[in-house]
């Protein structure tokens, strides 16, 4: 059985399809350069092919600072 998550990295300003992410990492693919990022924490930065626009791509979704702030601590 196989789940196949896979997220679509989208550019914030005209929703140009960047990336795709999944539970291997970040594929990036233009033609035919593909460029596959992995590892526990990244963050990687993707300019838009088409506005141009910066957008910033971490390894994990964005947690607000107050559900981190009341996360118990794990390297204890
Ligand atoms: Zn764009």
């Amino acid at each position: 059985m196989r789940t196949t998550s896979t997220t679509d990295i989208r550019c914030k300003q005209c929703s140009a399809l960047l990336a795709k992410r999944d539970r291997d990492g970040l594929s990036i693919r233009r033609g035919d350069m593909q460029t596959t990022v992995t590892g526990g924490d990244f963050t990687v930065a993707v300019t838009c092919y088409r506005c141009r626009a910066l957008n910033v791509v971490t390894s994990r979704p964005p947690q607000p600072p107050a559900a981190a702030a009341h996360a118990p601590p794990t390297a204890a």
